[in-house]
């Protein structure tokens, strides 16, 4: 039981007081190893759950029982429309136990409860309900074909889309239920088997949902979860000569040792959701009344540890002292607090070594000369909070312009006219979404042309729906997920060519 002043429900009491295994080949078991890691609150730092250390010898069963259910086991005969009703029931179970998970996810992630239930939550629900419908509907197509060494010669060719087979899925601690969601359902709707790693700061929620897959009826062995660290479960996987593909989440620079990996083995296929450093662009015809709590949210939802996160704030100078004194104000007036409170609209950041990563930054960019015209400090003494902030005076070349940040730190910067925007919005190694608050069609439509990024929204932000491509240009990542497209990189495409 916890000690801090919120209590939590006898559901999660009793769920969090046992020790949480690993899933392999449907049964919850315990690494080979034996080893076991402590998993804290981070309003409160107090360790709320023991988790399973799973490392390479845990891994490698886990894989081997995926390529069992992927070769041999029910879920490779069963037909498109069995599963599914399976992906359908995991999604009704999850709304069944909403609540649970939301307050899981606030426990284990720090994040409100409120905006667990109705995003993180409702989102995997939906995203599960959605690759439900996809999974009857992944189809080649027929092509007509024309050689011209075989003259006289007719043929006919039609192609398969076929599950890529056994994928390893690594995802982070910032949406930690959703990032499990929008990696599983896709495997699942087009029949590959997986071995999900959950981030060692917040794995609760994904073992809970295992439970509920196999509650649901999905054969054993069709998803396995071994939770442990980057390094020694991870990397293992990622380097795992029998895995046919690595799906990663996480920061840029793991992205790249994950190619890596999959270069030096068996060249696995591999798709990466990495960093970003968006720029949320505010024209001088706005509507800022949207624009000004549009921009704040941007960068203070999730306490702007989303990859995705308006980090730049862009302002037509004309504006950008109403805008920079309405954002400060929306950061002051942000209620910081503990995650189980129902008032709390910002928690901590999710770990100690987030909260330095966050504290460097905001060091650093008071000694390269920007201004935090609000917050800039620590919040209270303890849990790993920070205050909302807000730098003006920034120049490009500055850390804080340059590299994600993951916290709740906006750059505010100037530009003259909207010929000045593309250079400057453009002018990261990223390329994962950006926002552009305009009354001017032709305007929005203009600069949505010239950005290089994957998601652009037009007077909105963090805008999101399991149909919605999401990913990154340039060092953002490579493919997308959710959608048409997650589907397609879930499969490979069988091309047969029969002589008539
Ligand atoms: P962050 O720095 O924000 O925690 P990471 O990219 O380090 O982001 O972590 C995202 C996920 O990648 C986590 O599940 C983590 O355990 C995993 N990870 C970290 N290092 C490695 C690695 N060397 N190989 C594979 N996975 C890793």
């Amino acid at each position: 039981t916890l000690e801090s002043q919120y209590s939590i429900s006898s559901k999660n009491d009793l769920y969090l007081s046992t020790p949480k295994k690993l899933l392999i080949d449907g049964e919850w078991q315990d690494s080979v190893s034996g080893g076991t890691f402590e998993v804290r609150n981070p309003a409160t730092e107090e360790v709320i759950a023991r988790v399973t250390d799973g490392q390479a010898a845990d891994i490698d069963l886990a894989v081997k029982a995926a390529r069992r259910a992927f070769e041999s086991g029910p879920w490779a005969r069963m037909t498109p429309s069995d599963r599914s009703k399976i992906i359908w029931k995991i999604a009704d179970l999850l709304e069944e136990n909403a609540d649970q998970f939301a307050e899981l996810e606030a426990l284990d992630n720090g994040k409100p409860i409120t905006v667990a239930k109705a995003a993180d939550v409702a989102l995997a629900v939906d995203l599960f309900r959605y690759m439900a419908g996809w999974a009857t509907k992944i189809n080649g197509d027929s092509i007509s074909i024309s050689v011209p060494y075989m003259p006289g010669e007719q043929f006919h060719t039609y192609t398969k889309k076929e599950p890529v087979g056994v994928v390893g899925q690594i995802i982070p601690w910032n949406f930690p239920l959703l990032m499990a969601a929008w990696k599983l359902g896709p495997a699942l709707a087009t029949g590959c088997t997986i071995v999900l790693k959950p981030a060692e700061e917040t794995p609760l929620s994904a073992i809970r949902l295992g439970e509920l897959m196999m509650e649901a009826g999905l054969p054993k062995g069709v998803v396995n979860i071994v939770t442990g660290f980057g390094e020694t479960a991870g990397a293992p996987l990622a380097a795992h000569p029998d895995v046919d593909k690595i799906a990663f989440t996480g920061s840029t620079d793991i992205g790249r040792l994950i190619v890596k990996a999959a270069g030096e083995t068996n060249l696995k296929k591999v798709t990466l959701e990495l960093g970003g450093k968006s720029p949320n662009i505010i024209l001088d015809d706005a509507d800022l009344d949207l624009a000004i709590p549009g921009a704040a949210s941007a960068i203070f939802f999730n306490h702007g540890q989303c990859c995705c996160a308006g980090s730049r704030l862009m302002v037509q100078e004309s504006i950008f002292d109403k805008v920079v004194e309405g954002v400060a104000e929306f950061a002051q007036n942000i209620k910081v607090g503990n995650g189980l409170d129902a008032a709390t609209q910002m928690g901590p950041l999710v770990s100690t070594d987030q909260f330095n990563r966050v504290s460097g930054f905001l060091d650093s960019g008071k000694q390269q000369g920007a201004r935090a015209v609000t917050g800039g400090n620590r919040f209270g003494d303890t849990g790993y909070f920070v205050e909302p902030t807000v730098f003006v005076d920034t120049r490009s070349d500055m850390r804080i312009v340059q590299e994600e940040i993951f916290g709740p730190v906006v750059c505010a910067m100037p530009f003259k006219g909207i010929e000045d925007v593309a250079a400057a919005a453009n002018g990261t190694d990223f390329g994962l979404a950006a926002g552009i608050w305009t009354r001017d069609v032709s305007k929005a439509h203009s600069v949505a042309n010239v950005i290089r990024a994957g998601n652009v929204w037009i007077n909105c932000y963090n805008i999101f729906d399991a149909a919605l491509p999401f990913g990154g240009y340039k060092q953002s990542g490579w493919g997308r997920e959710m959608g048409k497209e997650a589907i397609d990189l879930y499969t490979e495409t069988k091309a047969v060519t029969i002589r008539l």
